[in-house]
């Protein structure tokens, strides 16, 4: 994206320069055919009506929120009366665990499936807070750390749950590392465990990052929730979606006139699900996206091959590994360790030239040695590139982020850490501009 945005609230001196947003984890700018779509219905000539009444106006709008909603189901895979409308991914997320909790709580016995909670300890913070809340409220809460690589493995899992377990929350791609995890393996488990429990083991993931990344089929991934949110994939913010498995006990967080079948009380946000509903049919378009998967991780491939001199974490296994600089394993790094020196630039877990399978195409998570993601991120955005230093929505924070803490980085290094992140309107010249900006940085 080479023009310049028009922020009228920046200073003339930045309004100069080109920006480059690098930035598509934390937010996505609005695709245009979102904002056409949207338009005639935040006017007051069609579709302002509230979408639970009667009369026509009302009608109209209730129409087109179940046209978006039946829309958004068929791209995931779910039927349409699973699709609740909320307000964004932390919602959804809030919305599932607490639901299914507080459900669980008053139709189980005391001691069977109701108390205990595993989740993994690089979910976003819409997760953690809301276990974080039912672990206060008596909970017993067990958190799995990810292998060095970003994954959780289907052993660790299988051990983690016991007869006193209610429900999973393993996220299905990580915001700041781009890992996917292996949910369709852990979804297996958790079935398994649940037949030898003899109750059912609920397992929610938050596919935020993932919708318009991969192909989702709510169905045969055979999760009972799910997350979702628009503005990750160029649509308007404030509003998302959660998936809930019909026969999902929950009891809703959020409760009022009944709307969204009682799941979620709250007048609709119809100009919204138009929105969402319109960017799922572009992203979520299969050749659309495939093409567009292989166009964006064309563009991180050559980020590490040009800038990346090995992997940052912790891996110690068998794959021994030199610096290859292809930036995949390099089993001789422990914590940074004596290759810390400036200018080396890492990614903060491995990942493979071309596979979509395991990494998100588009983060590219980086850890630039010898000097701080809070000073690098400043230079950047001087010089004109929206990046983050690992999760935006942690901004505020100088703590190191949780997740490459959680592969087991230290706080040193953690904090050296870069997040890239590239969606639609990403360009070569922006990743040209990049490149430069970095080499010239870090000799
Ligand atoms: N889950 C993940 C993985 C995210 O990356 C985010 C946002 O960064 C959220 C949840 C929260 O979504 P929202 O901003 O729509 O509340």
């Amino acid at each position: 994206m080479s023009e310049c945005f028009q922020l009228n609230n920046h200073a003339n001196s930045e309004l100069q320069r080109p920006r480059h947003y690098l930035d598509y984890a934390a937010t996505a700018p609005m695709r245009s055919e979102v904002l056409e779509a949207m338009l005639p219905w935040l006017g007051s000539d069609c579709g302002f009506g509230n979408a639970s009444t009667l009369y026509f106006e009302g009608r109209q709008a209730r129409a087109a929120t179940e046209g978006a909603r039946a829309e958004i189901a068929l791209a995931i895979g779910a039927k349409p009366t699973e699709l609740v409308f909320c307000s964004g991914g932390t919602e959804a997320d809030h919305a599932c665990i607490t639901g299914i909790a507080t459900a669980l709580r008053t139709t189980r016995a005391l001691d069977k499936g109701n108390r205990h909670i595993v989740c993994a300890s690089f979910e976003h913070h819409a997760v953690l807070e809301p276990v974080r809340l039912l672990k206060r409220l008596g909970y017993d809460v067990t958190i799995l750390n990810p292998d060095c690589c970003g994954f959780i493995t289907e052993e660790q899992l299988a051990a983690s749950i016991t007869s006193d377990t209610a429900l999973v929350a393993i996220m299905l791609a990580q915001n700041e590392i781009g890992t996917i995890q292996p949910l369709s393996c852990l979804v297996q488990v958790v079935r398994k465990a649940s037949l030898a429990m003899g109750h059912k083991v609920y397992i929610h993931t938050d596919a935020v990052q993932a919708l318009g990344k991969m192909q989702l089929n709510m169905r045969s991934l055979d999760v009972d929730t799910a997350s979702f949110s628009a503005h990750k994939i160029g649509g308007p913010k404030g509003i998302g979606a959660f998936y809930l498995k019909s026969g999902t006990p929950f009891s809703a967080p959020m409760r009022g006139g009944g709307q969204e079948g009682g799941r979620r009380g709250g007048t609709q946000n119809v100009a919204g699900a138009i929105g969402f509903a319109t960017a799922v049919r572009i992203a979520c378009n299969p050749v659309y996206m495939q093409e567009e998967n292989a166009r964006i991780c064309g563009f991180r491939d050559r980020i590490i091959a040009e800038l990346v001199s090995g992997t940052g974490g912790t891996y110690s296994g068998s794959n021994s590994g030199s610096d290859n600089n292809d930036g995949y394993y390099n089993g001789d790094y422990h914590n940074g360790g004596s290759r810390n020196g400036k200018g080396i630039i890492r990614t903060a877990v491995p990942i493979k030239p071309s596979d979509t399978q395991n990494h998100l195409s588009n983060i590219v998570p980086l850890l630039v040695a010898g000097t701080s993601s809070e000073m690098l991120t400043l230079r950047l955005d001087e010089a004109g590139f929206a990046v983050s230093a690992g999760s935006a929505c942690s901004t505020g924070s100088l703590e190191p982020s949780h997740v490459l803490l959680a592969l087991g980085l230290g706080k040193d290094q953690a904090n050296t850490a870069l997040r890239i992140s590239l969606g639609h309107a990403s360009s070569k010249a922006d990743i040209d501009a990049l490149l430069a900006f970095l080499k010239g940085y870090v000799s």
